[in-house]
């Protein structure tokens, strides 16, 4: 017998099978999907078996081992690295890494994560009568063998030194129990009744169970959308279905986390990168064992291998995070429709803000458009109110404007919460010498560096970089350097200043860096432990906080301004989501947002809670510039530590593309990428925009694959890109 094996190497041109002996010892162990190990060249490697043949005529080697028996990627997931593979132009065996936690990745050699704990039970073929009679005086050793008479005893809890003489005269023997990290009680919360809304998005879901259907859930912030997955969930335990439930971001899974484990405790299974490798590894078992019914996790959690897949629910659809930033280049939503078409179930996307391909498929009736337009309960929208700075940087407001200083004393008297949301972390986004005008940036990446003052150093937000901050310009030497810009430290500081009474809470990456650290925050929050929340976009979304009835947008513009074609997308999904913190129970809730252009269509839109006005805005303007949704995008990037060569590639490229492809697709560029030097290296960029070109499509694998070799230079494509 002959096996195909697909070896984990970094290389792209040796991203194809070997075929291996499977010797003896093997045969009837070995399946399609398992990890092995076999000998390379000189070396030896790990990899995946992709089939298995009675027959071949050349010469091979021995596959050593087995690395993993009970764990293997099954049909459906070897299927799937193929499509990745195509769609996104990358290795197989990188998409089959992606699929798997750092515990099982292909080049992980630890053999096993599994905790076992060990206990004691009595030898049942031994004479226990005997024993007991000739030792009488041997008080400890029979207290310890009355005690195993009903139940066996964890090896820990009892004394080692009788133990031990009980061992030697074979009356006791051990017994392993594999157990897991994670270990939550059964359900304790019942459902909520759900409203009449509710209650026909779940029936309009729950009528397409068997089909592959994709649902649109367009529902306002508090309108009870998780409310409608948990009763889904419901009827897929019913079916003895399982369900995967994406969330974008850690900080989110907290609270939903919790609220899944209240309502089915140990049925479910979570993922996210806060995890250790150990308990990924154990949630992965429990998926793959088909111990679970509901997977909730980010990004990666839809390549859960799970079997009978009934249902995948896709949380705040809109989130970038849904997207990898590096290589393979894939987004959640598109596994997700893969997926669901494989297993015939239905997919739902789920949000306040769509984005606009979402919507604009929902309105042409390739999704089901379902609209949730209330909140649950007497909670009603937010008060939202627009100020303009350019009136208070007159009156020397430069961060807070009265009417927000104002609210927040309000809230203060009334002991409710207030979040504050700048986004932007560090202190202070650039720092200059006001006699030479020297700018400190970072000499690997062409952007300046962001002042973090509780740290005292500067800090290169792309690549790390750190330096001490000592107030003294290396070029001119004077000591006038000034740090100006707006980041969410700065704000917490002045906060802090205005009210020193508050108890103030930061809540950005660099405050959650600690593992559990998102969770303290949260659980800090919901204890009424603090009453201001000052963040970034990481308080935005999904967060429930009943007593939350003020939120501050610090500087709107922030988001705006940023140079992408989604900016006001994103603003508007931004805005609106943190604006929907507020007031989501009882309470009424208000939003002051702070800008200087307070006359934008977007800021316009957000005041009046107009998605569908925001909505068509936006895609007139895509439609002027063609962009997604009426065009697809390409991103391509030149990279290379030579300046030179990257700009004469690119120039070559681009003839070629242009030479290849449709008459209506369009070629743009080449130009120097936003981010133009990072890490030292230089970045051209193409941007290829089309509707259907399969040419172009074809010529981008050549390219790709042309450049493998190439140790100067190297490609990197982004298909369907977030951002560029
Ligand atoms: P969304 O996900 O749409 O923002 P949530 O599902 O978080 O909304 O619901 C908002 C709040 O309303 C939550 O505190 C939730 O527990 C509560 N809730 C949702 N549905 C119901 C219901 N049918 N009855 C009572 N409370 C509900
Ligand atoms: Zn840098």
């Amino acid at each position: 017998m002959y096996a195909n094996i697909l070896i984990q190497y970094k290389i792209k041109s040796l991203d194809h099978t070997f075929t291996y002996h499977i010797p003896d010892n093997l045969i009837s162990d070995i399946d399609v999907g398992m990890k092995v190990y076999v000998p390379f060249g000189s070396s030896k490697i790990n990899g995946i078996v992709l089939d298995i043949f009675d027959k071949y005529d050349g010469e091979t080697k021995d596959i050593i081992c087995i690395i993993s028996k009970d764990l293997k990627l099954n049909k459906e997931l070897l299927e799937l690295g193929k499509y990745i593979k195509d769609k996104y132009l990358c290795t197989l065996i990188s998409a089959y890494q992606t699929m798997l936690p750092s515990s099982l990745k292909v080049n992980n050699r630890k053999e096993s994560y599994e905790l076992r704990k060990t206990y004691i039970i009595l030898n049942k073929e031994a004479n226990i009568d005997e024993y007991i009679n000739n030792n009488k005086r041997a008080k400890k050793q029979l207290e310890i063998i009355e005690s195993l008479k009903d139940n066996k005893i964890e090896k820990k809890e009892l004394s080692s030194s009788s133990l031990n003489i009980l061992f030697k005269n074979n009356i006791v023997k051990e017994e392993y129990e594999s157990y897991y990290r994670i270990n939550k009680n059964n359900s304790i919360k019942d459902d909520y009744k759900l409203t009449d809304e509710q209650e026909k998005a779940y029936k309009t879901i729950k009528d397409t169970f068997n089909t592959n259907k994709i649902h649109l859930l367009h529902g306002i912030t508090g309108s009870g959308k998780t409310e409608v997955y948990m009763h889904l969930c419901k009827d897929i335990i019913k079916e003895d279905k399982r369900v995967i439930i994406l969330v974008p971001e850690i900080s989110l899974t907290t609270q939903l986390i919790n609220r899944f484990y209240d309502r089915y405790g140990n049925d479910v299974a979570i993922f996210h990168s806060e995890l250790s490798d150990g308990e990924k590894y154990d949630e992965y078992k429990k998926i793959y064992n088909g111990e679970v019914h509901i997977v909730v996790g980010t990004r990666s959690a839809i390549f859960a291998p799970v079997n009978n897949l009934g249902l995948i629910i896709i949380d705040e659809e809109h989130t970038s995070s849904y997207k990898q930033e590096n290589n393979p280049r894939y987004n959640a939503i598109d596994i997700a429709k893969w997926r669901c078409e494989y297993n015939n179930c239905p997919l739902v996307l789920g949000s306040a803000t769509p984005t606009l391909e979402s919507m604009a498929r929902a309105q042409k009736g390739v999704y089901n458009l379902i609209t949730m337009n209330k909140r649950v309960g007497d909670a009603k929208l937010p008060v939202i109110t627009v100020i303009n700075m350019q009136e208070e940087y007159r009156k020397r407001n430069m961060i807070l404007s009265d009417d927000l200083k104002i609210a927040i004393d309000n809230r203060l008297k009334n002991k409710e919460q207030i979040m504050l949301l700048l986004n932007r972390r560090g202190y202070s986004t650039f720092v200059t010498c006001e006699s030479c005008g020297y700018t400190y940036k970072c000499p690997h990446c062409d952007i300046t560096l962001t002042y973090h003052k509780t740290s005292n150093n500067m800090r290169c937000h792309y690549c790390g970089y750190t330096v001490m901050f000592d107030g003294i310009c290396p070029e001119c030497k004077n000591k006038s350097i000034n740090s100006f810009g707006l980041g969410t430290e700065k704000v917490e500081n002045l906060v802090k200043e205005l009210f020193p009474s508050a108890r103030v809470v930061r809540m950005d990456r660099d405050t959650t860096t600690k593992k559990g650290s998102h969770e303290k925050i949260i659980k800090g929050i919901e204890n009424l432990e603090y009453d201001i929340i000052i963040g970034t976009q990481m308080i935005s979304k999904g967060l429930d906080f009943p007593r939350v009835t003020l939120v501050g947008i610090v500087n709107a513009d922030e988001s705006l301004n940023i140079p992408d074609f989604r900016s006001g997308e994103n603003t508007y999904a931004l805005l609106s989501q943190v604006s929907g913190r507020a007031g989501r129970a009882n309470l009424q809730g208000e939003v002051i947002i702070q800008t200087f252009n307070p006359d934008n269509k977007t800021i316009i839109n957000v005041k009046n809670n107009n998605y569908l006005s925001n909505y068509e805005y936006e895609m007139n303007i895509r439609k002027l510039l063609k962009y997604p949704p009426y065009y697809y995008l390409i991103g391509l990037k030149v990279i290379s530590k030579d300046y030179d060569k990257a700009s004469k590639e690119a120039n070559k490229i681009i003839n070629i593309l242009k030479n290849n492809k449709e008459d209506n697709t369009i070629v743009l560029g080449p130009t120097t990428a936003s981010q133009f030097k990072l890490n030292n290296l230089y970045r051209f960029q193409i941007i290829i925009k089309y509707k259907k070109d399969n040419k172009i499509l074809n010529i981008l694998k050549e390219i790709d694959y042309n450049y493998i070799n190439d140790k100067d230079i190297y490609i990197e494509i982004d298909v369907d890109p977030i951002r560029f």
